[in-house]
């Protein structure tokens, strides 16, 4: 078990207290996953229950609030079933729970006194919430324009608010700087964070009784569930546990795609995207693993899905009107599945939501 270098040569020691290697370049973490489906099937119904398949001893504690093993649920979009996993209904309001369990579980044994993290919200709200729970200080650097809902979320949780005047890109350097000094439990750079993120495609698998969807439609800001399944179903598969890997379909706003264009080889000048998007979860311009998501797209023989803010909004009133309040940024991956069913009538497909609606700041008229 060794962090490895993205693009690099270098291996690290798995209980060095850092999130980047010293050539400043990704760091992934290399391990030989376990799955004895007998021992997982008998054990709790929460993510540390493949705990032979993440990286870290929970012999030695976890941060944990039981989280995972969210319901999976078949619903009829276009008039086709899909599977929706109900990752909304983590305690912080979205699947970043997932990674916050693992990211603040390694930090809490490296004995990590204080995090810092930057974020658009979830990720801010998920990891201020271990942190909490863990009893670590942490400071959150957030844009702007984060909704307020988030921001009082995180304050209760005690983590210190840094607003940063400019855009997300500004408010990531601010992070950046501060996490020369500190831990840095970035969603995007911090490799831990995946090893949490990857439980989403174990879980799809066990609940689909050990059988690999033909695709599952995830949301593409910053890629960190992309990269967590690209990780899990490749550890699945590699284990033998299934025997091919599903197409990933990654979804970006029409008016913020700048990994879709690049996919595409469209790519536009970084000016020309708009981070204003009522999906303000994966209005991301600059994704520091870029790569590594149009790579697990590429790999997995899937695609990219631009959806507009007006299928978004028409989206998310038809979930809502069906009993579902998901956040903005949710509906935009639901508005994906509905565009690819169009094309890909027989897959069996795994989609999420990915948010709670109750913190958004976007408010729609229904009719
Ligand atoms: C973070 C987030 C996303 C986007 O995920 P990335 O990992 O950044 O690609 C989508 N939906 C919600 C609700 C989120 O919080």
């Amino acid at each position: 078990m060794n962090y490895t270098e993205q693009n690099g040569s270098e291996i690290f020691n798995i209980d060095e207290p850092i999130w980047i290697s010293k050539n400043e370049k990704l760091l992934n973490i290399q391990f030989d996953a376990k799955f004895d489906l007998k021992k997982i099937k008998n054990s709790n119904k929460r993510l540390w229950r493949y705990e032979d398949a993440i990286a870290i001893d929970q012999t030695k504690g976890i941060v944990s609030m039981d989280e995972g093993f969210t319901p999976i649920e078949k619903i009829k979009l276009n008039k086709k079933e899909v599977y929706i996993k109900h990752e909304h209904l983590f305690c912080s309001g979205s699947y970043k729970d997932r990674g916050a369990t693992t990211l603040i579980t390694k930090a809490k044994q490296l004995g990590i006194k204080k995090v810092v993290q930057d974020s658009s919200g979830n990720a801010g709200c998920a990891i201020a919430a271990y942190a909490a729970k863990a009893q670590i200080e942490c400071e959150i650097y957030l844009p702007e324009n984060t909704s307020e809902n988030k921001i009082i979320q995180m304050q209760a949780y005690g983590a210190t608010i840094n607003k940063v005047n400019g855009t997300r890109k500004d408010t990531s350097i601010a992070a950046y700087k501060a996490a020369q000094i500190n831990y840095y439990a970035s969603h995007c750079y911090n490799p831990w964070f995946f090893e949490g993120t990857k439980t989403f495609a174990f879980e799809i698998c066990e609940q689909l009784n050990w059988k690999c969807p033909d695709s599952v439609i995830l949301p593409a800001g910053n890629g960190t569930l992309i990269i967590g399944c690209y990780i899990g179903f490749t550890q699945l598969a590699n284990a033998g546990i299934i025997n091919k890997m599903p197409k990933i379909v990654a979804v970006q706003t029409a008016i913020c795609s700048p990994l879709a264009d690049k996919f595409f080889n469209m790519e536009k000048r970084e000016n020309e995207y708009s981070s204003n998007s009522i999906a303000e979860g994966i209005a991301i311009v600059n994704a520091p693993r870029s790569e590594q998501i149009i790579d697990a797209v590429i790999k997995t023989n899937g695609t990219f899905l631009k959806v507009t803010e007006d299928e978004i909004k028409n989206t998310w009133k038809k979930m809502a009107q069906t009993g579902f309040y998901i956040e903005p940024t949710s509906a935009a991956t639901i508005a994906g599945v509905e565009k690819y069913i169009l094309e890909s009538y027989d897959e069996i497909i795994v989609s999420l939501f990915s948010g709670h609606g109750l913190k958004s700041k976007f408010q729609f008229e229904v009719n």
